[in-house]
């Protein structure tokens, strides 16, 4: 019998829960969680994954202290498997980020496919999980009410709806981003042209109903699947560019820091803290793709709250998008030149943060995005499969944790 992490499939919105859940899910990241991974029990039931991901993917918790954690209580070999999956994460951030044109391409994409498919049947039915196929329509609700599915059912879902019902990956892509808790440009996009075929060119996904039945243990067995599942195909991308080169920080000047929810731990910036003189965060709900990743967000106010003022001795100031006019005056007002934000990779955040730091530039003031060493050292290395790129990671590993 695998052991499983005795946690009810609910997300409380802070990082002091992700560091409870990490801490217990600790002692059986390694031979449990090789053996176990791969069954989806079901949401009320016990889990043999950690469901860490609503706090990594806001770094609520790091990639580098989860990893970290599970390194001071076991071998690398040990929880290599669990290991990997963390450094997925990582890889597909880092992957987008040297190509920025794939998720350009899937929003040009989904704008078009969005008007084209409105009311269609077929999408609602997928939706609303009224298809009749077992498991899928199961997996379409449990995503709606719950935000989060297991990595295999996401698997499945996605196979299901590319090759059975035969709908554009794309809204698929998007149905999962407005209802993830976790969604994320870089995971979600990456891992649905994965399924499709245009992630490894030629290689697809294909869910059956055998794999559904053992893996879900026992509680689904599909009919009618696709036996056959055809790759998609699209035009070549440009080879990968080399990772943005960044204003530099000046840690020693007078800032502002800018939080924004792709990296809510302003613990680790290294600003001193004597030179940190206010400290906002930029929370509106159009920096969301859907309402529960957002409340998730806002519910986790109080705690940031709590977290900015032990470290920095400052209140933490909410900003709206509608009302930058709010930070500039406090920068002039204080002779402050320097912005410091935590790097926001491909979404809404980032193309958000590009529009402010023009009017910013214009009112005189710098913003400095700043990227975690964690993601200066192993996003280089995203340019070809993941398989390469896992060789370097113990090596690493040795020198960062
Ligand atoms: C079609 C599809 C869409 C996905 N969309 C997202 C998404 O929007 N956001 C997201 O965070 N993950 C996404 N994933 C990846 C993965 O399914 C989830 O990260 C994982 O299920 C989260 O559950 P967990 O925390 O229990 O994972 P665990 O198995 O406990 O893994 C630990 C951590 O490793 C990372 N991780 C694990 N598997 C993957 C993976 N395959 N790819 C990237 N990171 C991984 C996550 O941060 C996760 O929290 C998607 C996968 C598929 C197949």
């Amino acid at each position: 019998m695998t052991a499983m992490l005795l946690s009810s499939l609910s997300f409380p919105p802070s990082r002091g829960a992700g560091l409870q859940r990490l801490s217990e899910f600790v002692p059986l990241a390694g031979a449990p969680y090789a053996a176990g991974r791969n069954t989806d029990y079901g949401p009320d039931q016990p889990a043999t994954v950690s469901r860490l991901s609503p706090y990594l993917r806001y770094r609520l918790i790091t990639e580098e202290e989860t990893v970290s954690a599970v390194l001071q209580h076991h071998s690398y070999e040990a929880a290599e498997k669990f290991i990997q999956e963390v450094l997925w994460r990582t890889y597909w951030k880092g992957w987008l980020a040297m190509r920025p044109e794939v998720w350009q391409r899937y929003e040009r994409e989904y704008d078009v496919l969005k008007e084209k498919y409105r009311d269609n049947p077929a999408i609602r039915a997928a939706e609303q999980g009224t298809t009749g196929i077992e498991g899928f329509d199961d997996w379409a609700k449990e995503l709606v009410q719950t935000g989060y599915l297991h990595n295999h059912a996401r698997m499945w879902f996605a196979s299901i709806w590319i090759f059975t019902l035969k709908l554009p990956w794309v809204l698929g892509a998007a149905f999962f981003l407005r209802h993830l808790l976790d969604a994320d440009a870089a995971s979600n996009t990456l891992s649905w042209r994965w399924v499709a075929g245009l992630q490894t060119p030629g290689k697809t996904y294909l869910a059956t109903t055998e794999n559904i039945a053992r893996f879900t243990n026992g509680r689904f067995f599909p009919k009618g699947l696709a036996l056959s599942a055809e790759a998609h195909v699209e035009s070549p991308l440009a080879a990968p560019k080399t990772l943005s080169t960044l204003k530099p920080l000046e840690s020693d000047a007078q800032s502002i820091l800018l939080l924004h929810a792709d990296d809510l731990h302003p613990e680790l910036i290294p600003l001193k803290k004597e030179n940190v003189r206010a400290v906002f965060f930029v929370n509106d709900r159009y920096l969301f793709w859907g309402d529960k990743a957002h409340e998730f967000i806002a519910a986790s106010y109080d705690d940031l709250k709590n977290r900015v003022a032990y470290q920095y001795d400052l209140p933490l100031i909410s900003l709206s998008t509608g009302n930058t006019n709010q930070l500039i005056e406090y920068a002039k007002s204080k002779a402050i030149k320097q912005i410091v934000t935590p790097y926001a990779p491909e979404g809404l955040a980032y193309n958000w943060l590009h529009s402010f730091e023009t009017e910013l530039s214009t009112a005189g003031l710098a913003l400095v995005q700043y990227r975690r060493i964690w993601d200066e050292i192993f996003w280089p290395y995203a340019t070809k499969g993941f398989f390469s790129f896992k060789e370097k990671v113990p090596s690493i590993l040795r020198e960062l944790v």
